[in-house]
């Protein structure tokens, strides 16, 4: 991601689409953002959201507030996903197997706080590889301490690309947690291409 491209995201609402799998559904108010300009500098800024996984079958719910996204990213959330957490692996891999043309990378497979310590981290990094889908190193989950470290390390020791996220939730965010997420990568001894 270069400078002069500046993401936010968001996540889906996450309710369940009532017949299809992969939608955007008219509802709150992301109205705004179609007259949204950045005036403070001249970086682009672009929003995205984190598709929510619904289920095993890996239905995904990109809805956001009547705005569809520029991005999207692939997340389990605890609290939108409506099957059993045992099938957490098998809703990623699905999502993957079937939305890959459409998604950017997966987000945190390996937080506690959403259904990691479910997650067969292996099988998620082997589809996503399959599919030349990068994993997301994720500054906020790795900051807060919900990062599962053995999980986190297996993904950057074995996903093919990697996605590094603030995941940030203010400006400042943006800018300290992204460096520290940098800061683990060097700690661990990988070397960065741009
Ligand atoms: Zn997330």
């Amino acid at each position: 991601m270069g400078n002069r491209l500046k993401p936010f995201r968001d996540t889906g609402t996450g309710y369940k689409p009532s017949n299809t799998s992969f939608a955007y559904y008219p509802s709150g108010a992301r109205y705004s953002l179609g007259g949204w300009q950045n005036v403070h500098n001249d970086v682009e800024v672009i929003f995205g959201v984190e598709g929510d996984i619904i289920n095993e079958q890996g239905d995904v719910c990109c809805e956001i507030q009547n705005s569809k996204p520029e991005f999207i990213l692939l997340a389990l959330h605890w609290e939108f996903y409506l099957w059993s957490p045992e099938t957490a692996t098998l809703g990623i891999v699905n999502a993957i197997k079937r939305h890959h043309k459409e998604i950017v990378c997966v987000c945190h497979p390996y937080d506690k706080y959403h259904l990691g310590e479910y997650i067969d981290i292996q099988q998620v990094v082997e589809v996503a590889n399959q599919y030349h889908i990068p994993l997301e190193l994720n500054a906020k989950t790795l900051h807060s301490g919900n990062a599962i470290i053995e999980k986190l390390d297996y993904v950057l020791a074995n996903a093919n690309e990697i996605y590094v996220n603030s995941d940030a939730h203010t400006l400042r965010g943006m800018k300290e947690l992204r460096k520290s997420a940098f800061e683990y990568l060097k700690h661990k001894r990988y070397s960065l291409s741009e």
